[in-house]
């Protein structure tokens, strides 16, 4: 009887297979598949710590508000907790995944520019009175509805080179800043200061030290007018390395400057506060998915994954992100496609790769993907559900 056969590879390989080398990572995720079913994502705890004690060595002045939008997980927002950071929320139900851990909700920023009524309220009852706005419109309903509250204006400042775009929404008009901050004050709130976000993954160092300048202006303008003010929130972007091979992303070396703009353009009272959200979060996430099936197709082998681009790699759709897919397979390489498990033609992940022949049951990871991932998979989507999360 004839035998049914797998279809050998067709294509020629790319290059001589390399020598072994097996990496923590690898020992880590064949531990953990003898005890979960893929898809699942570990988040290993030693690096998250890793990330902020990185950010505290860079940054001695400035306390990190963790921007819980990159991952808001309970057992990360839990870790961050524990290890004493402060917190960015966006909305009321964030605002509440905090302080479920017993967080104090003066280490809480709301730091959304646009706050519903409701949320407000919420922020209101629970004591939560540090946020940010960047409009007239918005001053009156915080008056309204939290009177007394801290405001820090949010300008808008240049986001050059930042993977992902945050000044096209948000932002008031640097030269309008002290005019608002002054209309905060004569509302019966608090002006407390000025942020900026310099946009995501923002590699360009240049973006924070223009927008320290700006900052500086607004704080010497208010100085003189008899306002002093006290906070400058230098916000999120702080990059980090999706792959391994890939240069010019030197956090400490971009906050030695950032941090020396600091020293040079304000007095020593002034309290710095930052909102690092990728940074913080990303470096600790490993995605572990598995080939549910394989095909060849335009001279190339597709594999096909049981995560895609509607579950944990949604971030490569709103987070403009890239990964570094890898197997624990060895042998030669072949120009691959990977493809998510949805019956859509836009769930595919790369038609780029090359990786070694892989069957069913095999599995492809990522690294680096603990931010903008799982935050943003939809739920169940063609009955897929995202991968489980598993602190480490
Ligand atoms: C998303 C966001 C952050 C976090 O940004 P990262 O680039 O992940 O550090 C911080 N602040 C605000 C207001 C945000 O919207």
């Amino acid at each position: 009887m004839a035998q049914l056969v797998l279809d050998a590879p067709v294509q020629t390989p790319l290059e001589k297979p390399k020598p072994v080398e097996i990496s923590g990572a690898e020992n880590l995720i064949r531990m953990m598949l003898k005890k979960h079913k893929t898809p699942f994502m570990l988040i290993r705890e030693s690096v998250l710590e890793r990330q902020f004690a990185r950010f505290k060595k860079s940054f001695p002045e400035v306390t990190p508000y963790y921007a819980i939008k990159a991952n808001p997980h309970p057992k990360i927002v839990k870790t961050f907790a524990e290890l004493g950071t402060s917190f960015d929320v966006a909305s009321a139900a964030e605002m509440k995944a905090v302080l479920r851990h017993g967080v104090s909700p003066s280490r809480i920023i709301f730091a959304n520019t646009i706050k519903s009524k409701e949320d407000l309220i919420t922020a209101r009852r629970r004591r939560v009175r540090l946020m940010t706005f960047d409009n007239e419109a918005e001053l009156y309903k915080i008056a309204e509805n939290f009177p007394k509250a801290h405001v820090i204006i949010r300008i808008k400042v240049a986001n050059r080179g930042s993977v992902v775009q945050l000044s096209l929404k948000f932002g008031a008009e640097p030269d309008q800043a002290f005019y608002l901050l002054r209309k905060a004050k004569n509302l019966g709130l608090v002006p407390r200061g000025v942020s900026f976000h310099v946009g995501s993954q923002s590699t360009n160092v240049e973006n924070y030290l223009q927008a320290l300048e700006l900052t500086a202006a607004i704080f010497r303008e208010a100085r003189e007018n008899d306002m002093p003010l006290k906070t400058v929130d230098i916000g999120g972007g702080f990059p980090i390395q999706h792959f391994e091979n890939e240069i010019g992303i030197n956090f400490e070396r971009m906050a030695a400057e950032i941090r020396k703009q600091m020293k040079s353009l304000f007095s020593k009272q002034t309290e710095f506060i930052a909102e690092p959200g990728r940074f913080f979060a990303g470096p600790a996430g490993i995605l572990v998915t598995q080939v549910i099936g394989r095909a060849f197709r335009d001279n190339q082998n597709f594999y096909y994954l049981n995560d895609g681009v509607y579950q944990d790699f949604s971030g490569m759709v709103f987070d403009h992100c890239k990964y570094e897919f890898k197997t624990l397979r060895r042998g030669a390489k072949y120009k691959t496609t990977l493809a998510g498990p949805t019956c859509d033609s836009f769930d595919i992940l790369s038609n780029d790769e090359e990786l070694p022949e892989l069957y069913v049951g095999d599995v492809v990871y990522a690294k680096n993907i603990g931010a903008y991932s799982s935050a943003s998979a939809v739920p169940n989507f063609n009955g897929f559900e995202p991968a489980k999360i598993i602190l480490v």
